[in-house]
């Protein structure tokens, strides 16, 4: 069959038209045991940019040709063979096994007058770059413009970005929220990976059971996952129990930025909790201290991170989750948290903020610097 008489050959021109920029100074060795499906062949690929065709019409001088490229300091770019040259199923994959063995990194594209499921499973075990039906001259360009792209391209070369791992530690349940919920909402939307991690269930302010829901629903909101632990309410260490439960979530969500209470805080728990987490992160590259309602004076943040109204409405609804404290704790009247972060936003580009004391940022540019914004 030849391409002329293909029908709707023209419907895949444009893929093989988008074939030209990479084959552009290709160099094929092309097989076919027919003279003039192999010089229409040649033609085509001619015509989409392939600069040297090199047609031959046996195995032998597949292998043969395959030994001698053009030029002795460059392999070929491609080759093209016609299963018809090779005999069955078996003797393709061995085939395809012997011109990798001589050619290694050269693709090879075959073509098969028939192709069936057995025809390209044997081509896939033989690691051919694709099969396209002999004669289907517009498939073939557009299947060499392929494997001489992923030749170009490997996949090695543009592996997908690692997300961001960010780990977020607090006390109780709903510290993480009034502390970083914007920054949490504002990352997660980004991309990030977050965990917050809350080392206890607060049974001192309320039914535990009820606050892990709680906490629950709040990292849901923020787009975070939660980590809750049950050290107790009221007296958490800063002892080495304290440093291994936070190394177990370390170690699981290798993070590459942690939040945590500052020092400079009244609750005796924030700040063993906040001991513990610098020992437990030691080798965490960036750490920061979020604010939180039992900070004192000597909170000295340096860093804002910038919040849109969303990421503020965001955090509000992660405080309100905690439906069991509202109405008993002053510091979640959301008309102060709203004043709070449009007060900090003063130092930031945004309307809103959330204040960041750096403990650690050894990255050579200052990872949190973009957070002024
Ligand atoms: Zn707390």
């Amino acid at each position: 069959m030849s391409s002329q008489s293909l029908p709707g050959s023209d419907d895949r021109a444009p893929s093989a038209h988008d074939a030209r920029p990479v084959l552009s100074g290709a160099r094929l060795l092309l097989a076919d045991r027919d003279e003039r499906i192999a010089s229409a062949a040649a033609e085509a690929l001619r015509n989409h940019g392939v600069t040297h065709v090199h047609t031959v019409g046996s195995s032998a001088a597949f292998l043969e040709a395959g030994r001698r490229p053009p030029s002795p300091v460059r392999a070929w770019d491609i080759a093209v063979w016609d299963t018809g040259l090779g005999g069955g199923d078996e003797n393709l994959t061995a085939f395809l096994g012997a011109w990798y063995a001589q050619n290694p990194g050269v693709p090879v594209v075959v073509t098969d007058d028939a192709p069936s499921t057995h025809r390209a499973l044997a081509a896939l075990r033989g690691r051919a770059a694709d099969m396209v039906e002999r004669g289907d001259t517009a498939g073939l360009v557009a299947a060499v413009g392929r494997a001489r792209h992923q030749t170009l391209v490997p996949p090695a070369a543009t592996p997908a970005p690692k997300p961001v791992s960010m780990l977020v530690v607090g006390a109780h349940p709903d510290d993480v929220e009034i502390g970083a919920g914007g920054t949490i909402h504002l990352r997660a939307a980004e991309g990030w990976d977050i965990t917050v991690l809350t080392l206890s269930h607060g049974g001192g302010g309320g039914d535990p059971e009820r606050r892990g829901g709680e906490a629950l629903r709040a990292a849901e909101v923020m787009g975070a996952r939660l980590v809750m632990e049950d050290l107790p309410d009221g007296s958490i260490s800063d002892d080495s129990s304290t440093v291994r439960v936070i190394e177990r979530t370390v170690e699981k969500t290798r993070p590459d930025v942690v939040l945590v209470h500052s020092a400079s805080d009244t609750h005796q728990d924030h700040r063993a909790v906040h001991r513990a987490t610098l020992v437990a992160c030691r080798r965490v590259p960036r750490l920061a201290c979020y604010q939180s309602p039992s900070a004192t004076v000597s909170y000295h943040p340096n860093r804002f991170v910038g919040l849109s109204e969303s990421d503020l409405d965001a955090k509000l609804a992660a405080i309100r989750a905690h439906g069991s404290q509202a109405g008993s704790r002053w510091y979640l009247d959301e008309d102060l948290l709203r004043s709070t972060a449009r007060y900090w936003g003063r130092f930031s580009q945004a309307r809103y903020a959330e204040p960041l004391e750096v403990i650690r940022d050894a990255t050579p540019l200052g990872f949190f610097a973009g957070d002024h914004g």
